[in-house]
Parts: C-alpha cells; structure tokens; sequence
C-alpha cells in the first residue's frame, strides 16, 4: 500500500441504540470517535426503544387507537429533547431543538393523516420507522461538533440505495458505491466525521425503506465495503460476540476471533449482537469487522477476520433461534423417490420462503422455516405429491466452530450433552461447521445450558487468542 492510500485508509464506527440511548452514553460515542484517530465514518441506529416506540404507534394507529398514538409520539418528541444539553453552543441548539419541532410536526401529520384511514402500508411503516435512525444521527453529529469534531449528519436515504421490499429491502450495491463517493467520500476527505443513521434507505424511486431489524449493522458493512474501509467496528453493549445468548446461559464468556464463516453462522443462528447480512459485505471486500463495547471501549472485543482461528478444538460459540415450524413430507409414491426432493425445495422457492435444518430419507423430508406466511398455500402445493404435517413450536440449536472440521466426535458429545430431551431433527452440514439440533421451544433454555456447559465450563472447548 502506498503512502497516500495509507493516509487514506478509513473505519466505519457503528453505535447500537443501547450505545445512544441517553445523553451519558452519547457522550461515551463522543469520546470513542473522538479518540479514533483514523478518518471515520459513524453510523448510528435509533435511540434504544425508539424503533420499537415507533413501530408501536403504527400498530396503534391500524387498531384505531389514533389519541394513544399521538400521545406516545408527545413522548418521542421529549425523549428526543432530553438530548439537547449534548450541544452547549445557544444558537446550535436552537437550531437542533427547531429541527426536532420539523421532524416531530411531520410524524405527527402522518399518523394523523394515517389515523383517519386505519391503515398502514408497509411503505408508511418504513416512513414512520425511519425517525428514529434521522433523529439519532442528528444528534450524534451535533454532539461531535460540540465535542470540537467536525462532523455533518448525512441522510442516509441519499447514500443506501434499495430495491422496493418495504421493511426488509435488498441494497443496490453498484448505486450505493457510487452514492458513497460522491455524498460521504469528499467530507472525509475535507476531514468531516459524517453520521449516517444506519437501517434505513431509499428506494430508486425516492421512497423511504428499511433493511429489517438490526439492520444498522448492515448498513455499517455495506459503507464500509463501498469506502474501502480498513474496519468495520460494531460498537454494541457487550464484550463482543460470547459463546452464547448472555439473556440465556449465564457463565458466557468472549471468543476474541472468528472468522467471517463462524459470525455468519452464528448471526443467522440467532446471535442478535450481529445482523445476520453483516458479513457479507465485509467478505467481499475482505474487511475485519470487530464487535466491541461502547461501556468498556478498554475491552479487546471479538476481531473478525477471513481466516480461521488456528488450533480450537470443538465449538466455537452456541446460537438458538426459536419460533421455528418443522414441516414433515413423505412421498405418496414410495418407490418413486427419484425427483421428490426437487419438487419439495420447489414449492418453498415458488413461495420464497427460506428453509434452515433440513434432514431426509429416501421417501421423506423434514425441513424447519421460521416465516410462516405461506404457510398454507406451501402445505397446499404439497399435499397434491405428498403426506404432510406441520408443528410450530420448535427451535433450533446448534454448534458453530471452524474447529468441528478436526473434532469427529463433536456430534456424539453434542448428542451426549441432550441426552434425556427429545430431539426433533438432527442435522450436520457436509462443511461440518455447525452441529444442529430441532428440540420443542419449551426446551430450548435447558438444551443451551447444556450444551454451554458441555463444550465451554468442562474445558472442552478453548477459544483461540486475538
Ligand atoms: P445494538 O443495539 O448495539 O445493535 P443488540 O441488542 O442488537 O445491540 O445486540 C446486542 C445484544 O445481543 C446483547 O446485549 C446480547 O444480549 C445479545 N446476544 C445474543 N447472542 C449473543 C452472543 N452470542 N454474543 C453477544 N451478544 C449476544
Ligand atoms: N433501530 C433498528 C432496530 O431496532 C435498527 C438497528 O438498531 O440496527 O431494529
Ligand atoms: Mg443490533
């Protein structure tokens, strides 16, 4: 790398709602981006609570609960100002304060206008929910500048370009780039911190969307991987990743690597400290992505990189995801195996609908999805070649660890470690780096605990050093 692409070189910082949820812990980001000495981008979700604030007053504007809904936007209005002594200068935060009378006036025309109706597309959803992150981001950039930091809030609705899949949009990553170049790329060059709220985009035709929940992640990757960043930091409110669910096990502890295979499981297995779509533009542009603390900014975090850990044995980290529907498909023509299984996938690809664990015979499949929307219409499609039945209920737990590959007998310990819990499926993946297992939901907290104890308190398994 040539000196000048050095100088160049450039983080991402993104901060979780926990990490912005009051004026104590804005103050903490600015001391955090402060201390960075590298050009950087922030991104910043909504302040915690916020999103989950807003999408409430869509739901209480649908039912017809139009007063409950205003008041509760009263209450964002004054949860938004509480920031205000983050800026000192009088004439900023005037000007921070008039922008949130803007913001809050406008929220509180569309839910009016949305009340009268009853109803809430999913494009007004996105529009409603996109507050939070504007909000958010405003503040942080006013903070910055208080601080002595240049910084400019950019809305991220001109940089995250999006197709039209209102609440989980797919980003345009060949329009993105270029918006990143030519909105975000020339304020770090003059030296400008620019705050962008995470989560949220736009539309080529102009409208509001958003990537799903916990989406910020994913637009903090997709920056990162457009501006050639040098790092991906997820600031969040733990140590890092942990080997499992902290609200579940209690005893975890922090794996400090992983590589960009085992976070990606893991996200999608249900570590919710990663969205599950944040590796893949770190993989594209092979950028570390770190999870990291924002209470304890001291902490070494988790560093995540393209290679594997060298030498762990057994897993890496444990992950649930519950919620799930198992779906059991036998062939009506037993000795006519030979095609079934392409037809099944077909039914679920014609309804879009992703399937997780999968485990067959020669005349029978079971398979687990967790979005059951067309649930009905795929049990109809195949019932006309089929058998089926369907239980909802289920969960899945699994084992993840680059390190499975050189442990043969992990599945047998996994298995020992459940003994005595009825097993629904069990499924090992040709790459061998998750173990799964189907168990009943109520189930679900005792297979964890289990498996925590199994593979990380009885020292059979070692996460490698950073
Ligand atoms: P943020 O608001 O910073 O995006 P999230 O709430 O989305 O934070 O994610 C952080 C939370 O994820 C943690 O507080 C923790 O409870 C939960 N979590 C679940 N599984 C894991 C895991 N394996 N490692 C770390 N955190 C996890
Ligand atoms: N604020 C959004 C959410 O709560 C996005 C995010 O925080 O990542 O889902
Ligand atoms: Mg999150």
């Amino acid at each position: 790398m040539s000196k000048k692409e050095r100088k160049r070189a450039m983080v991402v910082m993104k901060f979780g709602g926990t990490s912005v949820r009051d004026v104590d812990a804005v103050r903490r980001v600015v001391e955090i981006v402060g201390r960075e000495k590298r050009p950087r981008v922030v991104v910043v979700s909504a302040l915690a609570g916020v999103t989950d604030g807003l999408l409430d007053i869509a739901g209480q504007v649908e039912s017809g609960e139009g007063t409950a809904a205003q008041d509760a936007v009263r209450g964002l209005r004054r949860r938004h100002e509480e920031m205000a002594p983050l800026v000192r200068d009088p004439e900023q935060k005037a000007a921070l304060l008039a922008e949130f009378d803007d913001r809050f006036d406008e929220l509180e025309a569309i839910v009016h206008a949305l009340a009268v109706v009853e109803e809430v597309s999913p494009r007004s959803r996105d529009t409603i929910v996109s507050f939070g992150e504007l909000t958010s981001s405003r503040i942080v950039a006013a903070a910055l500048e208080d601080a002595g930091i240049p910084s400019r809030a950019v809305d991220p609705r001109t940089v995250l370009v999006t197709n039209g899949e209102h609440g989980s949009a797919q980003p345009d990553l060949e329009a993105t780039d270029a918006r990143l170049l030519e909105k975000v790329k020339p304020l770090l060059d003059q030296d400008i911190v620019p705050v962008l709220g995470g989560f949220v985009g736009a539309s080529t035709a102009g409208l509001t969307t958003t990537l799903g929940r916990g989406g910020s992640d994913y637009s903090a990757a997709l920056f990162g991987a457009g501006l050639g960043a040098e790092e991906i930091q997820i600031w969040t409110d733990v140590d890092g990743m942990l080997t499992a669910d902290p609200r579940m096990v209690p005893g975890t502890r922090v794996v400090p690597h992983l590589s960009f295979d085992e976070a990606a499981e893991l996200a999608y297995f249900g570590a919710k400290v990663l969205h599950p779509s944040t590796i893949l533009p770190a993989v594209r542009r092979d950028i570390p992505v770190r999870i990291l603390n924002s209470h304890r900014p001291e902490a070494p975090g988790t560093r995540i990189t393209r290679s594997p850990a060298p030498g762990v044995a057994g897993p890496t980290a444990i992950a649930c995801k519950r919620g799930q529907t198992r779906l059991d498909i036998a062939s009506t023509r037993m000795l006519e195996a030979y095609g079934f299984l392409r037809r099944v996938f077909e039914v679920f690809e014609r309804y879009r609908t992703s399937i997780d664990v999968v485990t067959t015979s020669e005349v029978s499949v079971s398979v687990t999805i967790d979005d059951r929307r067309a649930l009905d219409a795929i049990v109809a499609d195949l019932s006309e070649f089929s058998e089926v039945s369907s239980e909802d209920g289920m969960a899945i737990v699994c084992a993840v660890g680059d390190g499975l590959r050189r442990d043969p007998s992990l599945a047998t310990r996994m298995l020992g470690a459940l003994e005595g819990l009825p097993l629904v499926m069990v499924s090992q993946g040709g790459s061998r780096q998750n173990i799964t297992a189907v168990v009943r939901d109520g189930d679900t907290a005792s297979a964890m605990e289990r498996l925590h104890r199994r593979f990380f308190e009885t020292g059979d398994s070692t996460p490698a050093s950073a």
